[in-house]
């Protein structure tokens, strides 16, 4: 068996485990596992630093997820908008195939909480619906591989998917969607490496929520598919007590470059069941934006995105940087608050005298 199998195996799935070495009442932990799995890879709780720390709160059941007074079992209309199962066809060009139902370990906030942690696999047969489904659309030009996670599928299972995708002409490009690399880095083999950058191009996000996950294995890992020619990026979700503060994830997003991975979306936390402890309000990502762009690189900001409950796709939320637009000026705010204008092109007119277009308010009036 593969070292990544071996140390799978060993994860924690036991409520009784988890509720003495965490001191939760066991009845309470019961409860809550029969409504959604726990799995937490020997390797990740060896990350946790204490009982209710950002990274415990990730994976360790907690009493208020069976709060469900509200809140959606698919936020999303995910599977309104799924033709054939497992496909999730929403916009005109790509689609999601979720290839697989289990995870390395299974995050508490989860969206797709009603479809994960099912330990059945999903049947051959259906794999090669989706497959069919996508060689008959041929507007499908960007396939993204998710699920569950799909890097748990064996080399051989995945390489068979990947391959038949690869064979659609109209199919541009591969993406997968794993957070292995965050929970189970020693997932990400040379094998695994080399069966991948023969499918290029395929891009792999991953997903990444706090700086303390990026530990040294998990950056080697990063290394290894980055090494490969594979783009990666990251999604993170914002989520209270985790990373809903500029600090944290200014630093995540600096080290997830420095790990050459571009950081993608900072999603806002779906409205999922059993998941309201975890939402924050939605003026905190705009805080969060507000603090990276001008701050750090530009390379280290995502976009702040709200996946559209109901199914209406992710909307990104930017905060305000455009004051006012005349047909004569834009009047601009910068990371810093500072006012400044833009002159518009004047078509028609003769070519006014040159306006330093970066003028600051003072300078402009002493120009005017
Ligand atoms: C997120 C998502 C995509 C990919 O969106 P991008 O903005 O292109 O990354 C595609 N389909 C569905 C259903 C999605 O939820
Ligand atoms: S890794 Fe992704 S699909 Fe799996 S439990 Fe976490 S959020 Fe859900």
């Amino acid at each position: 068996m593969e070292k990544w199998r071996r140390i799978l195996r060993k994860s924690v799935t036991d409520a009784a485990e988890l509720a003495s070495r965490f001191d939760i009442p066991r009845e309470e932990m019961d409860r809550i596992v029969s409504q959604f799995p726990v799995q937490i890879t020997p390797y990740y709780l060896s990350l946790i630093k204490h009982k209710g720390d950002p990274l415990y709160r990730q994976v360790v059941p907690d009493v208020r997820e069976l709060d469900e007074s509200y809140l959606y079992q698919d936020p999303l209309a995910e599977d309104t908008h799924s033709p054939v199962p497992n496909i999730v066809h929403r916009y005109p060009d790509r689609c999601l195939f979720l290839i697989s139902h289990v995870c390395a370990s299974y995050c508490r906030f989860c969206t797709r909480k009603r479809k994960v942690g099912d330990s059945d696999k999903i049947k051959s047969s259906e794999i090669q619906r989706g497959i069919e489904y996508i060689k008959a659309h041929p507007e499908i030009r960007d396939v993204i591989l998710s699920g569950g996670d799909p890097l748990l599928l064996e080399d051989s299972k995945l390489e068979n998917i990947i391959k038949q995708v690869r064979q659609c002409e109209h199919v541009e490009i591969i993406r997968i969607g794993s957070r292995v690399p965050c929970f189970l880095p020693q997932r990400i083999t040379s094998s695994l490496v080399r069966m991948l950058k023969k499918y290029h191009p395929l891009y792999i996000n991953v997903h990444f929520n706090h700086p303390d996950e990026l530990t040294p294995q998990a950056v080697e890992a990063l290394a290894k598919l980055a090494d490969a020619g594979i783009p990666l990026g990251n999604q993170t979700v914002l989520l209270k007590d985790v990373n809903d503060s500029p600090e944290v994830m200014k630093k995540l997003m600096q080290k997830l470059v420095r790990a050459r991975v571009r950081p993608y979306y900072i999603y806002q936390a779906d409205m999922v069941f059993g998941t309201e402890h975890f939402r924050t309000r939605v003026e905190k990502g705009l805080e969060i934006i507000k603090a990276l762009r001008g701050w750090t690189s530009g390379l280290a900001v995502p976009y702040f995105v709200i996946d559209a409950p109901g199914g209406g796709g992710k909307i990104p939320i930017l905060p305000e940087y455009v004051v006012s637009v005349t047909d004569q000026e834009i009047m601009l705010r910068n990371y810093k608050g500072e006012i400044f204008f833009y002159r518009q092109p004047q078509e028609g007119t003769k070519q006014q005298e040159a306006v330093p277009e970066f003028a600051c308010p003072l300078a402009r009036d002493e120009i005017i």
